[in-house]
């Protein structure tokens, strides 16, 4: 498929999602009975990938897996979701990713991430997918894999006029300002626009602001998401900035939501690229606010059918 054109391109994280329930967390050295074990598919980049996907978007993930059960079944979970795995890799010296999660009565959690096979994603496995991404018309990076692998896929879309979306997620303190210099938008939630500023980000003025100090540092444009208060666009030609506001919806579930809106974002970018981006924000609010609205991941993730027509 590689001369084959691809709206969204994602290279990324895979993580399976380990989730037991247990009536409380145990102590060091502790055995206790849960009472629900599952398993979820996972990895902010796969998230994204997803969502492209379910909402219509020829999409091609580019990650690394392990040569084992959970890897297999990570590939069979994208084929099942039309997501092309030509450039899914699975390693022999390293574990599929897996996030250990116990989540107890009062819904608090501990989590252990072994990162595994997505740190072995690098240099080799980028070229050998540049014909696939110099075609492709977005590309969508995070940090859960190297940093210096998500910086160099989205050099390699620059460099071939593919826009890109990077979601400096988890953040990192000192982001390297070259990763502002590569994206075209730069969307990431509170807790990380406050880590990558240094100011406190808990209001629609404050997030404004540190979109306008995010900007300076080199980016097209900036997001940030803002959970039931939608998200703010912060534009570099001469457009104001803008709180875009969403639905007011019965929440039960808000993991993956960031992943939701960014796999959105995507799909309107690939699909719409002259729509003005405070309409994508506007269509992506309303994706991820039905994501909020059941239990899980990726499985709460909307499909285009799901969909009011005027999303599309
Ligand atoms: P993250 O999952 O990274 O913490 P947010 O909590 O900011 O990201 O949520 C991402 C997007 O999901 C929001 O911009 C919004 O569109 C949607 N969303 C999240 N929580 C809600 C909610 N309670 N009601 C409606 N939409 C929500």
């Amino acid at each position: 498929m590689t001369e084959e054109v691809c709206d969204v391109m994602v290279v990324g994280s895979c993580m399976t999602d380990l989730v037991s329930q247990a009536p409380r967390l145990p102590k060091a050295g502790e055995t206790i009975h849960g009472h629900k074990f599952f398993i979820g598919f996972g990895g902010k980049g796969a998230n994204q990938c997803i969502q492209a996907a379910r909402l219509g978007a020829k999409t091609t993930m580019v990650c690394k897996v392990g040569k084992d059960f959970f890897g297999d079944n990570y590939i069979q979970n994208f084929k099942d979701n039309g997501v092309h795995t030509d450039f899914v890799g699975q390693a022999s010296d390293a574990a599929t990713g897996v996030a250990s999660i116990i989540v107890n009565d009062a819904g608090e959690n501990a989590i252990v991430i072994v990162a595994g096979a997505n740190m072995l994603l690098g240099s080799e496995e980028l070229h050998k997918a540049l014909p696939a991404i110099s075609h492709a018309k977005v590309l969508v990076c995070q940090l859960e894999i190297s940093p210096q692998t998500s910086l160099q896929a989205l050099r390699m879309a620059q460099e071939n006029k593919v826009k890109t979306i990077f979601n400096p997620a988890p953040a990192i303190p000192d982001l390297d300002t070259e990763f502002y210099r590569a994206s075209d938008v730069f969307c990431c939630n509170e807790s990380e626009a406050e880590l990558l500023t240094g100011s406190s980000v808990v209001n629609v003025e404050e997030a404004l602001r540190a979109g306008q100090e995010l900007l300076k540092r080199g980016c097209g444009s900036v997001i940030i998401t803002l959970g039931p208060q939608g998200c703010v666009v912060v534009k570099a030609q001469e457009s104001p900035s803008k709180h875009v506001k969403t639905t007011a919806v019965t929440t039960v579930d808000t993991t993956g939501a960031g992943d939701s809106f960014i796999g959105a974002l995507a799909f309107y970018m690939a699909h719409y690229p002259t729509m003005p981006l405070e309409e994508m924000a506007r269509r992506a609010n309303q994706v991820a606010g039905v994501s909020v609205q059941t239990v899980g991941t990726q499985i709460s993730y909307p499909f285009k059918k799901d969909l009011p027509a005027e999303l599309f």
